[in-house]
């Protein structure tokens, strides 16, 4: 017994698509065999059959009807497998034996472009990475083929570097030219969940149809010899699996590693920067807050820049201005705002043009969207900022293009292409003549019924039609008698009529049909030349949908900024950080309104470049030290900041070594994890870079952490190519000691006060070391049982008689070599001048003042009540103009809303 001819084709097809699940077209239904069915039928809950193959024992079989196949396509994709579409090339009714079938494309995680399954907010990316060991070098090329961005670097073989490029555009696939298993491949399969194909050296060479030069053109020549590789590897894997070229992906972004902050991927999962730890969903993180954009090319760009903050001084300013224009022109911005929300993903649909895949309803919002443009120059005519006025005179209007759009496109189209009406009445003349025979034709039988009846007085007769037999007279069996005798032509027998036909009305019917038919093909070409004249203006409906993009970014922030009272930061390249009264972006969205405590900050490179933060727990100190990078971080991304006044240095890169976690399926243990983290910081951080260190050393024995965090800060600032600006929260308070014997450290805690045998959290940073961690006291209100909670109290009292500080003074006397002598003892001195209980000075120990109740610094209202009624009283209304009026007026009613 050998396999029927059919199991035979698929498989000779299936054996080119090992790593893909085949879906094989048979009739209308999409069948899958073997493994692949065994697959799919538990991953999509579909019901395992068999077929007969030839072979003694049935094929595993399950199908899937053709018309539902993007739902399930979409949810194999999403769980990371590779699908084949394996199509009939040839009309079944023509073929000569077995139907011919071929692979018409590969559907990847990466390559997933189905607006309907792909998150609109998110670039689907896919990434090549080309590792020269013997040149020690990487290129590495991203691409995401819906939106048509092509992006290129090359650098020196660094893993690290590896795993940040990969956490910044986190890939749904990664193609590789290492095909054993290094350590490389195991540190990315451990930190992201790109499916990772690997490719031999030689699917990386150039080959002699130049296929770089025919994809992007002279673009090519912007890529060194690295990153020719790993563009060769992606524009090949993208042609393989598409089956075609893409015409959108015409344009080359290269850049270069040191273009953008560099955030490790740890940094950006602690500082929460586009996902929440917990969940992974956007709530709750910095993206949550910024992305109000109205689209959706807006919001992936906003994504983008909070992906890659900016290190260039000039740079951050131009997109400040742009945000200061808008946050001082409000109605400017919500006229912006207003239009951009009508404009719809033009990129995507460029993307659907590209690939052949658009429909004439993308047709339609692609036109609506382009209609708004001009508008949208209008708006920015007068625009000050480099940024605003760049748009409104680079923005290209595609006038021509809507235009074409306009007058062809019907304005309610069917979805589908191949189903006529799709074409705008007076745009072709056939078309009109096709739609006028159809039109008249049916007019024509929808008289024969009328005329039938008076002729055979048989006023139940009817005429209808169907998709088997098309028109017919259907007449009851009761009225068979009145039936003139060879009028009809009998058709159809049913149980209680008889369906009929005249030669007249199978001729109209071969009319309407043939015209029916004629118009579906005729539109469906005409729509391609359509697609096709649009598909050549690809390139600037691109640029102008970056602008757009752009822009909406920029009134997003300005948006953000106005609803939250943010400040315009101020950028230097001073290394200094000066933040006065900041504030944590999220968490104060999360808490009630008004109860966020501001803190100041200020670091340096000299006298305060690295700050230890002691307190208790749960006083506040993650939340401030991260307050500090995520502030620095917006103005960056050229964001106003949550403060009354920033001037921000412009960071390099920004590390945290924030909260434990086990790796244990990369083998490290929580201590293990917390070294590697100190470890990379300490090699890789610079002069220039921001660095947010929390709690280290506490995954070991107290004297070995203790050790070890001493050990870090000296490094830390005593080697002076290190001198990184460092925030360094502890429980370790002998710590604090090193304020006096090294330069640039500096202490501070966070104030608590003790009322009636409990603290209360003040949430303010006071220079000065804490003396005590209140950790009894935080188990005591998490609940710990009263028993172990007097217990440690004890243990605690007994410890503390073994006092080791006398040994500590020792150690630090032994490596003090820039000693600033002894810090004097300053009382703690908090001054209540308003309810938001500005604390001045002061050194941190905890306050005493039973009468100071924690309720009074949270009563915002009445002050903000008494503010705005001052700003009322302030208005000099005949000095201002009209717009300044308006825009005066909104911020007020807004404002006083908001106290309603
Ligand atoms: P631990 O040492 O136990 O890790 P911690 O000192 O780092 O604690 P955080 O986790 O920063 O404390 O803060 C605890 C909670 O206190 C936060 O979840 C937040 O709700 C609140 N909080 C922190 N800072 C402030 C602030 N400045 N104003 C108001 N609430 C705050």
């Amino acid at each position: 017994m050998g396999l029927t001819p059919m199991m035979q084709q698929y498989m000779e097809i299936k054996e080119n698509y090992k790593d893909c699940i085949l879906f094989f077209r048979l009739g209308d239904f999409y069948e899958m065999f073997f493994e692949d069915a065994e697959v799919a039928a538990k991953e999509l809950e579909l019901v395992l059959t068999g077929r007969d193959c030839g072979l003694e024992s049935r094929a595993p079989m399950c199908g899937i009807p053709y018309h539902a196949s993007n739902s399930y396509i979409g949810r194999l994709i999403a769980k990371g497998f590779k699908v084949a579409i394996c199509e009939q090339v040839e009309d079944p009714a023509l073929a000569k034996g077995l139907v011919k079938r071929d692979v018409i494309k590969i559907i990847t995680p990466g390559t997933y472009s189905d607006s309907n399954y792909i998150d609109e907010s998110k670039n689907n990316y896919i990434m090549c990475i080309f590792v020269d060991t013997s040149k020690n070098t990487v290129g590495l090329s991203t691409t995401d083929i819906s939106t048509g961005d092509f992006l290129t670097t090359s650098f020196q073989y660094n893993e690290n570097i590896i795993l940040d490029e990969i956490s910044k555009f986190s890939p749904k696939e990664i193609i590789l030219n290492i095909l054993e298993n290094t350590s490389l491949i195991s540190s990315i399969t451990d930190s992201c969940n790109a499916l990772i194909t690997r490719k031999p050296l030689n699917y990386f060479e150039e080959d002699t149809n130049d296929l770089l030069s025919s994809q992007f053109g002279d673009e090519k020549k912007k890529l060194d010899s690295f990153s020719l590789y790993s563009s060769i590897g992606l524009i090949k894997y993208v042609i393989d699996t598409q089956k075609m070229a893409l015409s959108n992906l015409n344009r080359i972004d290269t850049y270069s590693i040191v273009d953008f902050m560099t955030i490790d991927t740890n940094s950006r999962r602690n500082l929460e920067l586009t996902e929440n730890i917990r969940e992974k969903t956007k709530k709750g993180s910095l993206l949550w807050v910024l992305d109000k954009t109205s689209t959706a090319m807006g919001s992936r760009e906003i994504r983008r820049w909070i992906d890659q903050p900016l290190i260039v001084k000039s740079l951050i300013e131009d997109r400040l201005s742009g945000v200061e224009e808008l946050h001082n022109n409000l109605y400017l911005m919500e006229q912006l705002k207003e239009t951009l929300k009508d404009i719809y993903d033009i990129e995507r649909i460029t993307g659907k043009i590209a690939n052949f895949n658009v429909n004439a309803k993308d047709m339609i919002s692609l036109k609506v969207s382009l209609q708004k443009i001009p508008n949208l120059k209008l708006l920015l005519k007068d625009c000050n900022s480099s940024m605003l006025s760049s748009f409104y005179n680079r923005i290209d209007e595609l006038e021509d293009v809507s235009e074409l759009l306009d007058i062809s496109i019907a304005d309610e189209p069917s979805l589908s292409v191949k189903e006529g009406n799709i074409i705008k009445s007076g745009y072709s003349i056939e078309v009109d003549e096709l739609r006028q025979a159809k039109i008249h034709g049916r007019e024509w039988i929808a008289a024969l019924e009328n005329q039938e009846r008076d002729f055979t007085g048989i006023r139940s007769l009817k005429v209808g039609y169907n998709k088997v037999f098309g028109y017919y007279i259907e007449i009851s069996k009761a009225n068979y008698s009145s039936i003139p005798e060879g009028r009809y032509i009998r058709k159809q027998t049913l149980a209680n009529a008889e369906r009929f036909v005249t030669q007249e009305l199978k001729e109209m019917e071969e009319k309407i049909l043939g015209a029916e038919e004629k118009l579906t093909s005729l539109e469906y070409s005409i729509f391609v030349e359509i697609r096709d004249k649009i598909e050549a203006e690809i390139d600037r409906m691109k640029h102008t949908a970056k602008i757009i993009a752009e822009l909406d970014c920029l009134c997003s922030l300005a948006n953000v900024a106005i609803n939250n009272n943010y400040v315009k930061p101020l950028i230097n390249e001073e290394d200094v950080i000066d933040i006065k009264e900041g504030r944590h972006p999220v968490v104060e969205q999360v808490i009630s309104k008004g109860e966020f405590i501001s803190n100041n900050t200020k670091l340096d490179v000299n006298d305060e470049q690295l700050l230890i933060i002691t307190g208790p727990n749960m006083a506040g100190k993650s939340t401030y030290m991260r307050q500090v990078a995520l502030i620095t971080l917006m103005a960056q991304i050229g964001s106003f900041v949550p403060a009354s006044y920033a001037n921000i240095s412009v960071c390099d890169k920004i590390f945290t070594r924030i909260g434990a976690s086990d790796d244990l399926a990369g083998g490290k243990s929580t201590f293990m994890v917390e070294m590697w983290e100190v470890a990379n910081i300490l090699n890789n951080a610079t002069r220039k870079s921001l660095v947010l260190l929390d709690e280290v050393g506490r995954g070991t024995s107290t004297y070995d952490g203790l050790s070890i965090a001493w050990s870090v800060i000296e490094y830390m600032t005593k080697d002076d190519s290190l001198k990184c600006k460092t925030l360094f929260a502890t429980h370790y308070h002998e710590l604090t000691r090193l304020e006096k014997d090294i330069k640039g450290v500096k202490n501070f805690s966070v104030a608590v006060k003790e009322v009636n045998n409990t603290i209360i959290f003040l949430r303010k940073i006071v220079e000065g070391g804490a003396d005590q961690s209140y950790g009894i006291e935080v188990a005591k209100l998490a609940g710990l049982p009263n028993r172990v909670i007097d217990r440690a109290k004890e243990i605690l009292s007994s410890l503390e008689d073994n006092k080791i500080h006398d040994k500590l003074d020792g150690v630090a006397a032994s490596n003090n070599d820039t000693s600033k002598g002894d810090a004097s003892e300053v009382a703690v001195d908090i001054i209540k001048e308003s309810a938001n209980a500005h604390i001045k000075t002061g050194k941190g120990k905890k306050q005493k003042e039973d009468s100071f109740e924690p309720q009074m610094q949270l009563n915002f209202t009445d002050i903000e009540k008494e503010t705005l009624l001052k700003s009322i009283a302030s208005m000099d209304i005949m000095s201002m103009t009209p717009l300044e009026t308006m825009n005066k007026l909104y911020d007020l009613v807004k404002r006083a809303k908001e106290l309603l």
